[in-house]
């Protein structure tokens, strides 16, 4: 392995120590991509906490009252992303402090597990809902999508389908989710069912981190590793304390005596249980103390502001890139951030006098070098998105060379 750079040599980065190019990773904080980049605040956290041992249920317990804090929900979880928040979150609504229940799960012969979800809301990542062992029931139909109507999914339809096999609610927050939150806790709860957010992407606006809460969600799922900037394997799983309880109890290493075992009171109150339950379904969706540290470390930062400032950075490299490539036969526009939090993005979209299209343009950017990955959720209408959130300074003069190298005509 190669140690970095003498004079003649220039520096290689840790990844091409490994064999691997690092990229220009347009498109923000995508999984694939390896989510955000963390700052360095958040990297000594990391560092610092691996140096010491400690109990990770106190860690998880002051993890709590941290999140607890800053979302006002009663009580929150460290998990491993926002799936592992969901996974957590159906199987703590599933099995409650039912230890018999926690052992059997994702097995759920014998009780309530099925979840109502509006047929619009179903999406790639209910996979991590139902890994805990919930059916889905679908609601409403989708008219605007078949163009045979203009009506979305409606809380009265919800309330059609409850019975004695229903468990919860599952809602997935977007700008453009329906019925309205509100409305479907009010039909729920009126049920005494609780209901489980996907707000992962939900961020910024940091007033997010509290909203669903105040809505009346019983459980909420943040991603740690989007707009937060924490490690990219985090995520959070916030509200009503006992169902935080049950999510922490199937989570957590179970390798201790009952006897020995003291919980702080306050984050699961021990008189509930008869037993220790043995590893649960999340045992599986561990995070590290450093995980942990940094987790909350970036969430203090999010939430106190303190990456506002890099939106009008983001903006001026977006608007650097546009000037580079003016001579290209393209139509590049920059949507400002609405609220001075959201990323702004730059599309550019690709003219009749291009001699490839869109998805051949994405093709032959990731394919040369330094590869560059603009959002390809837009190649349909011949549109390359670049979010500037994970492109770095350096990385803007070899962006206009490789999309000028590769758009030219
Ligand atoms: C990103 C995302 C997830 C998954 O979040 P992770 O933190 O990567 O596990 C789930 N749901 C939605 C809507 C998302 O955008």
């Amino acid at each position: 392995m190669k140690t970095a750079g003498s004079a003649q040599e220039p520096i290689i980065s840790i990844y091409e120590q490994f064999g691997v190019e690092p990229i220009i990773n347009c498109s923000g904080t995508v999984t694939r991509l390896g989510g955000a980049l963390m700052c360095q605040e958040v990297l000594d956290a990391f560092n610092a906490a691996a140096q010491d041992s400690v109990p990770i249920d106190h860690l998880q317990a002051a993890a709590s009252r941290h999140i607890a804090k800053t979302t006002g929900a009663e009580a929150g979880l460290v998990t491993a992303g926002s799936a592992a928040a969901l996974t957590l979150g159906a199987a703590a609504i599933l099995a409650k402090f039912d230890l018999g229940r926690m052992e059997q799960l994702p097995q759920t012969r014998g009780f309530p597990n099925r979840f109502i979800v509006s047929r619009d809301h179903r999406n790639g990542y209910d996979h991590a809902v139902r890994a805990a062992g919930v059916e889905f029931i679908e609601v409403g139909l989708n008219e605007i999508v078949s163009n045979a109507g203009v009506r979305r999914t409606e809380a009265w339809e919800l309330e059609t389908v409850i019975d004695d096999s229903v468990a919860g609610v599952f809602y997935v927050l977007s700008n453009s989710s329906q019925p309205p939150l509100a409305d479907v806790v009010e039909c729920a709860h009126r049920h005494n069912l609780p209901v489980l957010v996907d707000a992962a992407g939900e961020l910024p606006p940091r007033e997010n981190l509290k909203k669903f809460v105040e809505q009346g969600a019983d459980l909420v799922a943040f991603s740690g590793g989007k707009a937060i900037r924490g490690p990219q394997s985090t995520g959070i799983l916030c509200g009503r304390k006992e169902l935080i309880s049950s999510a922490t109890l199937q989570m957590l290493d179970m390798d201790e005596h009952f006897d020995l075992w003291e919980p702080p009171a306050d984050w699961i109150d021990k008189s509930q249980l008869n037993g220790i339950p043995r590893h649960g379904i999340g045992r599986a969706l561990k995070v590290s103390k450093e995980e942990i540290i940094a987790l909350l470390t970036a969430l203090d930062l999010f939430a106190s502001g303190h990456f506002d400032d890099q939106v009008a950075t983001m903006q001026q490299r977006l608007e650097q890139v546009v000037t580079g490539i003016r001579d290209l036969p393209v139509e590049a526009t920059i949507s400002e951030s609405p609220d001075g939090q959201r990323f702004p993005l730059l599309a550019i979209k690709l003219t009749d006098a291009c001699h490839i299209d869109a998805t051949e343009a994405c093709r032959q950017l990731r394919s040369g070098s330094p590869p560059v990955y603009p959002s390809h959720g837009r190649l349909h209408e011949g549109i390359l998105m670049f979010n500037a959130l994970s492109i770095k300074a350096e990385q803007i003069p070899a962006l206009i060379d490789r999309l000028n190298g590769t758009l030219a005509t």
